[in-house]
């Protein structure tokens, strides 16, 4: 089978699916891998790396016409797209709860789908594969660290001739993988750290990595199923948004991760609560995407200064901007998945299979990944009587 290595092409996108490093292992497993020349330049990783490591570097074209499976970051962008043939697999990011006309449109032209955020992440044997979590963790330290260069003053207490600096306080909203990251690289830099979730059980793992857990009155426990948030109700929303915003207005620096599986991303930080913080704070908006944002306002990819002087920076791909970290673990985390996926150097799919069943979302014409499928299915209104006609 010819695995595929395209270049991206999304705006910022530095990343890149599989680094020379571990070639060697695709290949023991009877894998040819085919590089799109530039692919890894983004993450100085150059066609000469990968061609010693054993790939034939190829251009846009021959990559495309040759390959068996397709590597993307996250989804495949239109040229790639309009290219697939049936027949072709292709393996990202592809986001098909939020988007599931694109597994629809895949199905139909007859390309298997296999999208890396449909794992099993609780599955102890597929942690290696989980590139959410590996993302999210070069997302969450970035974040501390933007946050800590958009403020015009120090994290940590400083003790100097000309003064003492009092050390930032930060506030990390939401405590999965990033929030925590954020946490102990915000604590190593030596910020004072408070931190919230609607997880409740997150307090433990916050208060080990020296921050303070925020509790409110206002929503109780909102865990959802497989470890996720569920969404709140209009209600509990209003009143977490009005308690969070006292919280907000006391610190300098707040750092926003929370998400909710396939959903818009909850609102946070609102208008009102920007208007309460001080000039010169900065709010980092990791969840800033197409479909909004934790923070009112927030733009992605820009910063937005408020009239009162706050910095709303929308920073939804952050894990990009690490891009050799990022595709180092994202290609781990691939070359595990595929290794699981493989056998006599072809992809043996089976929906039988735990891993399988949660990432392989379509195969042989159709949605197979059955939580897409009924989102499918949902959006499709029933048919009506023939003709129109109404009884
Ligand atoms: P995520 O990216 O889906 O969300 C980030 C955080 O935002 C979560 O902690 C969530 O509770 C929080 N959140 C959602 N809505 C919120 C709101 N309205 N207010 C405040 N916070 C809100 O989460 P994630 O980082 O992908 O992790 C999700 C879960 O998966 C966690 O329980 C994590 O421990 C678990 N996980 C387990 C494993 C494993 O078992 N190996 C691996 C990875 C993740």
């Amino acid at each position: 089978m010819k695995v595929a290595v395209v270049k991206e092409s999304a705006p910022g996108e530095r990343r890149v699916t599989l680094v020379p490093e571990m070639l060697a292992r695709l290949r023991g497993a009877g894998l040819e891998v085919l590089v799109e020349s530039g692919a890894g330049d983004g993450a100085w990783f150059a066609d000469s790396a990968y061609a010693e490591a054993g790939a034939t570097v190829v251009s846009r074209d021959e990559l495309l016409a040759a390959a068996d499976l397709i590597l993307t970051v996250g989804q495949p962008d239109e040229q790639i797209l309009g290219r697939l043939r049936s027949g072709q697999a292709i393996l990202g990011m592809l986001n098909p709860l939020a988007d599931p006309g694109l597994a629809a449109t895949l199905a139909s032209r007859g390309i298997t789908a296999i999208s890396l955020d449909g794992l099993p992440r609780t599955l102890s044997r597929a942690q290696g594969m989980d590139a959410l979590s590996s993302q999210a963790n070069v997302a969450g330290y970035k974040a501390a660290l933007v946050g800590a260069a958009a403020f015009g003053r120090f994290f940590p207490m400083l003790t100097t001739a000309a003064g003492t600096a009092r050390p930032a306080r930060v506030l990390i909203l939401g405590t999965g993988v990033a929030g925590l990251q954020a946490i102990g690289t915000a604590r190593r830099l030596g910020a004072v750290v408070s931190a919230y979730d609607v997880r409740p059980q997150t307090k433990t793992e916050v208060e080990s990595l020296g921050g303070t857990f925020i509790e409110l009155t206002s929503v109780r426990d909102a865990g959802g199923e497989g470890g996720y948030a569920r969404a709140l109700s209009d209600e509990e929303r209003q009143a977490q948004q009005a308690e969070l915003a006292d919280h907000i207005a006391r610190h300098d620096v707040v750092i926003t991760t929370a998400q909710v599986p396939g959903r818009k991303p909850p609102l946070l930080v609102t208008e009102d609560a920007l208007k309460a913080m001080s000039a010169g704070a900065v709010v980092v908006d990791m969840a800033s995407g197409p479909l909004g944002g934790n923070v009112a306002g927030s733009v992605p990819g820009e910063t937005i200064v408020t009239g009162n002087g706050v910095s709303v920076i929308g920073a939804g791909n952050l894990a990009a901007s690490v891009p050799g970290a990022s595709s180092a673990f994202l290609a781990r985390n691939i070359a595990t998945l595929l290794l699981h996926m493989v056998a006599d150097g072809e992809l043996a799919i089976d929906p039988a299979d735990e891993i399988q069943a949660g990432v392989v979302i379509t195969h042989e014409g159709a949605v197979i990944h059955p939580a897409t499928a009924a989102l499918l299915a949902e959006s499709t209104p029933a048919a009506g009587p023939p003709g129109g006609a109404t009884p």
